[in-house]
């Protein structure tokens, strides 16, 4: 019986495994993550869960159960230590360490380092880790980075009954979500950003002021072009970040600089990377029988013929089948654009487009910037390359299809909210 593996304890992993036994696979499965937890999806980390709103019901794709009655084996709390692709075998290693354990095909552990599994088809879906930030202080009680749900439990222990005053280190999306839950949540928040303008990277600079006014509006320290040079403390627990030489008071920081790809695996196995695994558009890498999805991958994209790598939950929902029907030899081509959504304080947004495209485009807009009611498109010789719904609802297909199609637009007509935007495409 041909046995599929999946490493990983994601929502590219769960998505997968569901497609697998979905597109009938019937042999045996098992189901790789190193957390505690059945696989899980991140967004509600950094909002509903954090702010208390949500469960774990609204975090965990599926309970344990649901794998016990597919068939599927789950190995919680088990990293996968060691990748063979020529041998098509992954060792696992269990949280008290490595047992030796045999095979499930007999064909017998490696010794004290951990049990060796054999694999007829592997798929590679580690996701990312919290980019770590290499300064003094960082290593003190009350300062935190958030990826997993034991962070997300950790931070909202700090933050869940208000009145502490929390530092985030970094404008990205998840120190402004953050920002923005902990502020619901009845804390002080700064954010010390080293750029002019927050999240000018996802969407430049005019929709990062943007941002930035919105959380100033709602009482958020937000100092942008600053330099962090540590973090202070007293009694092994933060006081406070020194910056430009001034000390912001601090309860609570938060380090959200990004993420990097959790490459050892790949690494491992010498697959072929590059800012991710690479892959093809059926999300196979470099080696036989060896496929990544989600996070970690950088797949080849069959409509702007070059790698991209996307840390986004619609990029990881959607690879995850698509490296499902691979696996299978059924025909899979992932080519999807694209697609990220936010929520703070009172807005809502939806973003499609092609990063790479966008970073040289013209931003065109459709609304009210002020009121933050409104449409921003980027738009590259007349095409539109990216679309960003702001509190403008049930737009989002449109938006995508104005962007596959290709087609040149009137721009005066896309600036214009009362012409339909299907008009804008010529059917
Ligand atoms: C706080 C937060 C908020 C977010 N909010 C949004 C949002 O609003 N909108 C949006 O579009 N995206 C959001 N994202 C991004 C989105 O969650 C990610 O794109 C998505 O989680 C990627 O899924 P994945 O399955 O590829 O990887 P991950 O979710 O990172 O899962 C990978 C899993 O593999 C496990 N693993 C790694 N290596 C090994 C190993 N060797 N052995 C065993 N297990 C291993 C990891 O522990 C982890 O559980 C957010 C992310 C975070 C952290």
């Amino acid at each position: 019986m041909s046995h599929f593996v999946i490493v990983g304890g994601g929502l590219a992993a769960a998505s997968a495994a569901e497609t697998l036994r979905a597109e009938g696979f019937a042999g045996e499965m098992t189901v790789v993550t190193r957390e505690r937890h059945a696989p899980y999806q991140r967004p509600p980390l950094s909002k509903g869960y954090l702010a208390g709103n949500e469960g774990l019901d609204e975090v965990i794709v599926h309970p344990a159960q649901w794998y016990a009655e597919q068939g599927i084996e789950l190995r919680t709390s088990t990293t996968a230590t060691h990748l063979d692709p020529e041998a098509h075998t992954v060792t696992l290693r269990g949280e008290g360490g490595g047992e030796g354990r045999e095979g499930s095909d007999g064909s017998g552990g490696s010794g004290g380092d951990g049990e060796r599994l054999r694999y007829d088809k592997l798929l590679l879906a580690t996701g990312a880790v919290s980019r770590t930030l290499p300064i003094e202080g960082a290593e003190l009680a009350g300062v935190h980075t958030l990826r997993t749900l034991d962070d997300a439990d950790a931070l909202r222990r700090e933050l869940g009954g208000g009145g502490r005053s929390l530092v985030l280190i970094g404008s990205g999306w998840i120190g402004m979500e953050v920002g923005a839950t902990a502020r619901g949540l009845g804390n002080a928040v700064a954010i010390l950003e080293r750029e002019a303008v927050p999240l000018a990277a996802a969407v430049g600079p005019e929709m990062g002021a943007m941002f930035q006014r919105l959380h100033e509006a709602n009482g958020v320290d937000l100092r942008t072009r600053v330099n962090v040079e540590r973090i202070v403390g007293r009694d092994g627990r933060v006081t406070g970040v020194v910056v430009d030489g001034e000390t912001v008071p601090a309860d609570v920081v938060l380090i959200g600089v990004g993420a990097v790809p959790a490459m050892e695996l790949a690494r491992d196995a010498q697959l072929a990377e590059g800012n991710g695994i690479l892959v093809d558009a059926s999300l196979r890498t470099s080696a036989p029988d060896v496929f990544a999805a989600g996070d970690v991958a950088s797949a080849f994209h069959p409509v702007i013929a070059r790698h991209q790598r996307s840390e986004h939950w619609a990029n990881a929902l959607n690879a995850g089948p698509v490296a499902a029907r691979s696996m299978l030899d059924l025909p899979a081509r992932f080519a999807q654009i694209p697609y990220f959504y936010t929520d703070q304080f009172d807005l809502g947004m939806e973003l499609s487009g092609y990063p790479s495209l966008m970073a040289e485009a013209q931003l065109v807009i459709r609304g009210d910037v002020q009121k933050r009611e409104f449409i921003a498109f980027w738009v590259d010789h007349g095409r539109v390359v990216g679309g960003m719904n702001v509190n403008v609802w049930d737009v989002n297909e449109q938006v995508q299809e104005l962007i596959s199609s290709g087609e040149v637009v009137d721009l005066a007509a896309l600036r214009d909210p009362s012409t339909p935007l299907e008009r804008l495409l010529a059917r």
